[in-house]
């Protein structure tokens, strides 16, 4: 066989890069090593290191067609792939070296291309399938066993779940202070609906509430639109691992919330015990870091904490309105940390999803919805799950009041302004305004002679969205942007439709501006 196994999978990756998005190769590809390539008896096994068994689902679920593929184009038929699951031990990582079936050094491995088309890959909360050689999750970082910790993940809400012992590890006559959790106990993973908005982050959030602080996501940011379930989400975290004993103590807060305590403990002369609070936490979430922007001091504060935290393996988890590297006002330094573990979005959900919240949501509260109602509601109200729920209540509530059950065309009748208001047209000066808001670029520059890269760039985005979501001309579009000929705007909009084919950055950026008009036609 020829090559290293390096060369070999970065082969690999040459074609894996080209054939998805450039956030998920980041994610889930960059940090995989190969770490053995063997021939015997006409087969090829290439071995590849994963950072935890949450890798090995991941992978297993989303790409398992393509690293099928990718082997046999780089490999041949006869190659295989094999997973080494790194264990954490001493905080060193041993990693058991490649080993096919049987092999005795307890790497833990799979032949990929065994597995059959037919058999369904784990779903996130199911246990995971039994390989050999792979760590249970009752085994802790230093490899014992901890007491009260369910060998395999219990599915949310079972009962029987152990409560927060008493530590081994806190010294007698020392006391750990009261940290008060602060979460709502109704944000839980068996409310949370699961759909392809929102799968990337609401899989690790799971994985991270069994094992905080021990899975490659730490931090693990979620990000999106207002409304959306971020902080449903990462309080699902906090809710779970309290209830099951998997972090002695949690602590959820706003930034803002986390900013005024700071603050109060300046002016109290208490900072060194603000500080000793918040690194004494096993597991912290902090909502909307948005809101950190241009507050420096408070910044540098929370960047310690940060640090502390993770450096004991202790786990973060944050929500931000908008990817990391869009937020304004943030220490390069801290931002940079933001973007250390995973950042997974939250987008709108699609039709079904929203019926589903719905029909949980009318079963809760224990009033009988009809199918059709649900789905007017659904198809109607998309701008996000905030206001999905609004919309029921206020039905509920009218049907209460007047005594009679709910039907279609009472939801018609009474969410008629709310619905109409739903999608009254963008101006183009709106759109101006929400590109560049998003950009942080001055508004009138699109319309002025500048043609310094980033305002053409703004000014072209403007223009494609314009196109996109106004019944305007060409010519109409042109004299927005200071009286441009529709020459210009082709060329804008063919130049952005070029990057959108090329540039998976872009794009994203180009979904986010999309999802801010969409919160501004309401
Ligand atoms: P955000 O923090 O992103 O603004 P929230 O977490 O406050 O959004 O969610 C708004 C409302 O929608 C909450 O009542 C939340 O319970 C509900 N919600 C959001 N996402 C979901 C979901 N996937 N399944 C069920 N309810 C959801
Ligand atoms: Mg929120």
């Amino acid at each position: 066989m020829n090559g290293s196994p390096e060369t070999v999978w970065n082969e690999c990756l040459a074609f894996i890069r080209d054939n998805i998005s450039r956030q998920s190769y980041r994610t889930w590809f960059e940090p995989l090593q190969a770490v053995a390539l063997e021939e015997e008896e006409g087969v090829v096994r290439l071995t590849v290191q994963l950072p935890s068994r949450f890798y090995y689902e991941w992978l297993e679920e989303h790409y398992f067609a393509l690293l099928r593929k990718t082997i046999t184009k780089v490999l041949g038929p006869n190659g295989r792939l094999f997973y080494d699951i790194v264990i954490e031990r001493d905080e060193a990582e041993v990693h058991g070296p490649a080993g096919g079936a049987g092999a005795p050094r307890g790497g833990a491995s799979m032949q990929l291309p065994a597995r059959q088309p037919a058999n369904q890959p784990p779903a996130p909360g199911t246990p995971p399938p039994q390989v050999d050689g792979l760590p249970r999750s009752n085994e802790t970082r230093d490899g014992r066993t901890a007491p009260g910790r369910p060998a395999a993940p219990e599915p949310p809400g079972s009962p029987g779940a152990a409560p927060a012992g008493a530590s081994p590890f806190v010294i007698p006559g020392i006391r750990k202070p009261d940290i008060a959790p602060n979460l709502n106990e109704a944000y839980t993973f068996e409310r949370f609906i699961e759909g392809d908005c929102n799968r990337l982050a609401r899989s690790a959030s799971w994985a991270i509430a069994q094992q905080p602080g021990q899975t490659a996501f730490n931090p693990f940011l979620v990000y999106g639109g207002v409304g959306l379930g971020k902080t449903h989400l990462i309080q699902a975290i906090g809710n779970y691992a309290r209830a099951n004993g998997r972090a002695e103590s949690v602590r959820y807060v706003s930034s803002e919330r986390f900013t005024s305590e700071f603050v109060q403990a300046i002016q109290n002369n208490r900072i060194a015990e603000f500080s000793a609070v918040y690194r004494s936490i096993d597991l912290l979430i902090v909502d909307d870091v948005q809101f950190f922007g241009g507050k420096e001091k408070t910044q540098e504060e929370f960047f310690h904490i940060f640090n502390a935290l993770h450096q004991d393996g202790k786990q973060i988890v944050l929500s931000a309105d908008r990817p990391p590297r869009d937020i304004a006002g943030i220490e390069e330094r801290l931002l940079s940390r933001f973007s250390w573990g995973l950042a997974a979005d939250v987008q709108l959900p699609e039709l079904e999803t929203r019926i589903a919240i719905l029909r949980r949501q009318a079963e809760e509260s224990g009033t009988r919805v009809r199918p059709e109602v649900l789905e007017y509601i659904a198809t109607h109200v998309k701008s996000n799950i905030r206001e999905l729920e609004g919309a029921l209540i206020r039905l509920q509530a009218h049907a209460a009041l007047v005594g009679r059950e709910i039907d279609l065309e009472m939801a018609r009748e009474v969410l008629r302004d709310l619905i109409k208001e739903a999608r009254p047209s963008l101006t183009v000066e709106e759109i101006q305004r929400v590109v560049c808001d998003y950009l942080k670029i001055p508004e009138d520059l699109v319309r002025a002679r500048t043609r310094k890269r980033e305002v053409v760039q703004a000014r072209q985005i403007a223009m494609w969205f314009a196109k996109e979501l106004t019944a305007h001309s060409l010519k109409t579009i042109g004299l927005h942007f200071g009286g441009r000929d529709h020459s210009t705007v082709i060329h804008g909009i063919q130049s952005v439709n070029d990057q959108l084919d090329t540039d998976p950055t872009f794009r994203e950026t180009i979904e986010a501006i999309r999802k801010r008009l969409d919160l501004n036609t309401r």
